[in-house]
Order: C-alpha cells, then structure tokens, then sequence
C-alpha cells in the first residue's frame, strides 16, 4: 500500500501516518527523500482499512497495490492447489467429476445413483442433506437421516461423499458424512459458517455467491484459508443476470480470470448455472474447454419424480453420453477424467 503525502506536508502529519501505522502494526517507510510524498506500506496483513489512513491529516490519497487476499493469491503462491483425496484428485492435470443428485431423496436412489456413478469411474458423490431452497414450502431435504444414507452409501460403495452445510450448528455431523464439505451460493458470505469451517479437517467447496465478484468470492475463500484450512476449492454455478433464458448465467469467463489471481482448483455446475438439462451437456463441455478442473453435476435416475431440481439433472442415459463427450474434449485437453 502507498499512502501519498501533499507536496507540503508537514514533517509532523509524515510522523503521524507513520505513528497510525505503527499503532496498526505495521511499518510505514516514507521514501522520496527529506521532502517525503509518499510512505510504503509494507505488510501481509489484511483488514488494514484504507480510508481510515485518507482521513489523517496531509494524506491525498492511499493506493492499494496487491489483493487483499494473501493465501489464495497466486502472486504469493505461484503453484497451483491439488487436493488429493483416497477416491479421487482435483487439480490441474486432473479432470474431476462430481455428480449425484441435487438432494438425497430416499436410500434406495441415493445407493443407485452411486452405484451406476462407480460403475462409469466417477468416484465422487453429491448430495444434499440439508437443502437451502427459495421456498419454505419445498423439500428441505432429510437432514440428519440423509446424512446417515448418505454415510451408508459411502460404506458399501466407496464413492467419496460432497455434501452442503448450511450452518454452523451441523457443522460436526456433515464433515463426519462428507469427503467434501460444499458451503451454498446463498452462505458464501456466511462469515461466521465460513470461519467455522476454517477449523474443519474437510477441504471445502465453496460456491460462488449469487452476485459475488471474484474478489469477494477470494476473499470468502481467504476466510477459510487464514483460518487454518488450506483446502478449498471454487465452484461457478452461475450468478444473476438481466437474462432470462437460462435460470442463472453461467460465468465461465471467470474461470481464466480465477486461474490468473489465485492457486485454487476451480469447478464448474452446469446444472445451476442453466437449470436445463437441455443445456447441461454444452455448459459442461464449455467448462472443461475454458479451463475448469471439473465438474460438479446433478444426475437423478428419474429426473421428473426428483424432489427438487429434476428439470436441470441428468438421467443415467443423458449422463453416458456427456462422459463419452467429455472423454473426447478430455483428451484434447490432456486431461485425465477422474
Ligand atoms: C447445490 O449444489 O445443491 C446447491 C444448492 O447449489 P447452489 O448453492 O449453487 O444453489
Ligand atoms: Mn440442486
């Protein structure tokens, strides 16, 4: 950070920033010789609150440089993230598929689901226990009996468990069921759920909220990491637009745009992000070409009795045909499916 100095500050107000700072912790170094204008912040620190600084006598403007995000920033940690799970690994060289259903319904489907996920070699299950849904009146999900399913299904089939905690108060039941804790769209700023995951010993997927940047979305992320769980993995799943054709807008242009600022692996959901299953397969190749180190996707093996969802999943027919096309790009790409 540089904090600017008039050209005819006082020697005193150059004091006092330096003095503010120091108070703050970290150390201001005036540069530009006797007449300073400038003092350079230097500090890996976060939450330095820069319009305070403005506000001190002599100051003209206070210039960030950098991201406020230091742990998920690529400029601090140049190698990409790979987490690396017993079922499965996510990172660059790996192409990742997480699918199931949108919510765990019942055993018998969640089993079957699994059970035809593991005969195509996708190793990674999704499902909701706890559902965030729009409305009060809609399946909620089954809660702690869907987390226990979904612990049964682990056991007899070996698929690794991805499932959503929507607060702080199931916290320790979901990270005993899940491989891979998800926080929603709507918690992606849930502070005090994001801090408590920050203690879990589960990698967490973290959504993209519904009109987040991708600088809120790091920084959610850097919640997580400063405090102490450096595996976390993005999800786009689409943010809310002006368009009406598809149910979100699935922004694949963040993918790059991810990449470039920080080291996390970055998913795709072409379910949410069209709500068309019509729609799904293009989105999910488009994700895979654009740069995406996977995919996290709803297949229910029967789309129009699902409790929620049905119209954006995939039947078990339609999801054969996307992992043929998806082998296909895969190789273009020289990524390996897992
Ligand atoms: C989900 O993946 O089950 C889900 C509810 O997604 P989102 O938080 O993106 O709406
Ligand atoms: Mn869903």
């Amino acid at each position: 950070m540089l904090v600017v100095m008039a050209a005819n500050a006082s020697e005193q107000e150059v004091r006092g920033v330096i003095d503010f700072l120091d108070k703050l912790g970290v150390a201001g170094q005036p540069v530009g010789g006797p007449a300073c204008t400038t003092i350079h912040v230097v500090s890996a620190r976060n939450g330095i609150d820069s319009r305070q600084i403005r506000l001190l006598p002599g100051v003209t403007q206070v210039v960030r440089d950098g991201k406020a995000y230091k742990l998920a920033s690529r400029d601090h940690y140049p190698a990409d993230t790979v987490i690396k799970l017993p079922q499965a690994s996510i990172g660059p060289d790996t192409f990742t598929i997480i699918a199931g259903p949108c919510a765990v319904e019942n055993e018998a489907m969640a089993m079957r689901t699994a059970e035809f996920l593991m005969s195509r070699g996708v190793r990674l299950f999704r499902g909701g226990a706890y559902k965030p849904r729009t409305s009060p009146y809609s399946f909620q999900g089954l809660g702690q009996e869907g987390l226990d399913i979904l612990g049964r299904v682990r056991k007899q089939t070996g698929i690794g468990i991805v499932t959503e905690v929507m607060d702080v108060d199931h916290v320790d039941e979901v990270e005993a069921a899940a491989d891979i804790v998800q926080i929603g769209t709507r918690n992606m700023q849930n502070f005090s759920l994001l801090k408590r995951v920050s203690r879990s010993s589960k990698p967490v997927l973290l959504k993209r909220g519904l009109s987040a940047t991708l600088d809120e979305w790091l920084m959610a992320a850097e919640y997580v990491m400063s405090g102490g769980n450096a595996r976390v993995i993005l999800c786009e799943r689409g943010v809310r637009t002006f368009a009406d054709h598809s149910r979100n807008t699935l922004d694949l242009s963040v993918i790059p745009a991810a990449k470039k600022s920080c080291h996390l692996s970055i998913l795709v959901d072409p379910s949410h992000g069209t709500g068309n299953r019509d729609h799904v397969m293009p989105m999910a190749l488009a994700g895979l070409a654009a740069g995406a180190d996977g995919l996290l996707i709803e297949v229910h093996p029967d789309p129009p009795r699902a409790l929620s969802d049905g119209a954006q999943s995939l039947d078990f027919g339609q999801f054969d045909l996307l992992l043929l096309k998806l082998t296909e790009l895969a190789a273009v790409f020289g990524r390996k499916l897992n």
